[in-house]
């Protein structure tokens, strides 16, 4: 059997996934989607998908593309950008994604849409890069942007030991890719020329990082996740529950002792981070009837607001400085906040055992979804038995009324599968894998 690379959504071009070869690979977001297995079976076992995404999701990831771009041009220095290419890199990244996305923007007035979304992100920009000078660019210099990292599941949880091995159902097409045998997989299209096989792959899970900081002149390792809200007090109170950085601390941690990071041999991670931005910057405030602008304290602008209507009226900055300064005091803090959690080692050996866990079990339905009919998916994709995301959850509309499975399916392509494995060339390698002599791939410990 030929060697593989595993390419999986949303990480198809990174080195790191490829190069572990063939393995079931699965993310966070696919650990968390998996706490409602019917929620898990629409969103990973079919190829068939709501395709309109929520306003609020779009403008987070363009948010999160533009910070992305910010700091990677402030690591290239370890020197914070200007206001000003904040604001450019608004219209070059964060436009340029939602001009992309145009097709799944549910909106009427697509481009007023579009409109509103650019000059909320370049109203936030201006506050959040003095935000990050002040309460993390002293403190902290970015070590990686965007770090894809990954560990082996291991057997009861036990870091380095047996790595868990599942039993993955797969469709190998006349190219010799591999595809997950999707729910009653069935399409005369997708027979034809195909086996049908059942290949043991060790399961991995993945994560992508957004930040990477490290302590100035210490060897203290920080995971920093952006996020945005349009209720940025009330969002922190999460805070307090937040697991997906603690699992990719996890992830991290892996890599620096076995893995792709033992450069950093000797750092350790020691918290997490939340960079949480206001999602709705208002609009800067309009002057009274005499021409000045209102400094009453209960109308209080975010500063940085309220500096640029003094900009835009042509007004004398030395009149407001006080106001300006009691904006900065009250209202500031309520727009972009930096939270900050230690972690330890316990908390990171146990997100080990709780991969393996879901892992066994994603393994155990995936094979069970394989055929069934109406009744036998209502037991193997049991709804969540206290759901209460109806309201948030993208597949409600097919799960609140119960739809039967035999009425969901639709064709789709085999590009929007989530994963699949595609043979090695003679150009790629995967240098983690080690063919023994029973044909089994085994990890290099
Ligand atoms: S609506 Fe609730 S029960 Fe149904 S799939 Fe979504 S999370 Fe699961």
């Amino acid at each position: 059997m030929q060697n593989y690379e595993t390419v999986l959504q949303r990480y198809e071009n990174e080195p790191r996934i490829n190069k572990i070869g063939l393995a079931h690979i699965f993310t966070n977001s696919e650990k968390l989607d998996f706490g409602c297995k019917r929620l898990w079976s629409y969103s990973y076992n079919m190829l068939s998908e709501p395709t309109k995404n929520a306003p609020a999701l779009l403008y987070g990831i363009a948010w999160h593309l533009v910070c992305e771009h910010a700091l990677k041009e402030i690591k290239d220095n370890d020197t914070m950008i200007t206001v000003d290419r904040g604001v450019e890199l608004v219209d070059e990244i964060g436009k340029r994604f939602l001009l992309d996305e145009q097709m799944s923007i549910d909106a009427f007035d697509v481009f007023g849409f579009i409109d509103d979304f650019v000059d909320r992100m370049k109203r936030a920009i201006k506050g959040w890069i003095p935000h990050w000078a002040e309460k993390m660019h002293k403190e902290y210099e970015i070590v990686a942007i965007e770090l894809v990292v990954a560990s082996p599941v291991f057997i009861n949880g036990k870091i380095g030991g047996d790595v868990f091995f599942g039993n993955v159902r797969t469709r190998k097409d006349r190219n010799d890719y591999l595809w997950p045998v999707m729910i009653n997989e069935k399409s005369p299209k997708h027979k034809q020329g195909c086996t049908f096989e059942n290949i043991p792959m060790p399961y991995w899970r993945a994560g992508k990082i957004d930040v990477v900081v490290r302590k100035r002149n210490t060897q203290s390792l920080f995971i920093v996740d952006h996020k945005t809200s349009s209720s940025p007090n009330g969002y922190a109170r999460k805070f307090e529950y937040e697991q997906q950085l603690q699992s990719y601390a996890s992830l991290v941690t892996y890599e620096i002792e076995h893995g792709e990071l033992q450069h950093l041999k000797g750092h350790t991670i020691n918290g997490v981070i939340w960079d949480i931005a206001h999602s709705k910057v208002g609009m800067p405030p309009k002057p009274l009837k005499n021409g000045k602008l209102s400094t009453a304290k209960s109308r209080c602008s975010p500063s940085w607001i309220f500096e640029q209507a003094i900009i835009e009226n042509d007004l004398d900055r030395n009149d407001y400085l006080d106001h300006i300064e009691h904006c900065k005091n009250t209202v500031d803090q309520s727009y972009f906040q930096i939270l900050h959690k230690s972690i330890n080692k316990a908390d990171m050996k146990l997100t080990f055992y709780e991969d393996y866990a879901v892992a066994v079990e994603m393994d155990r339905t995936r094979n069970a979804l394989i055929y069934v009919n109406n009744e036998e998916f209502q037991i193997v994709a049991s709804r969540y038995p206290k759901c209460s995301e109806y309201l948030n959850c993208k597949f409600a509309h097919w799960c609140l009324p119960n739809v039967p499975l035999s009425n969901l399916w639709h064709e789709k392509e085999e590009k929007d599968t989530k994963i699949y494995w595609k043979p090695l060339t003679p150009n790629t390698n995967s240098d983690n894998l080690i063919l023994s002599e029973d044909n089994n791939y085994k990890l290099p410990f």
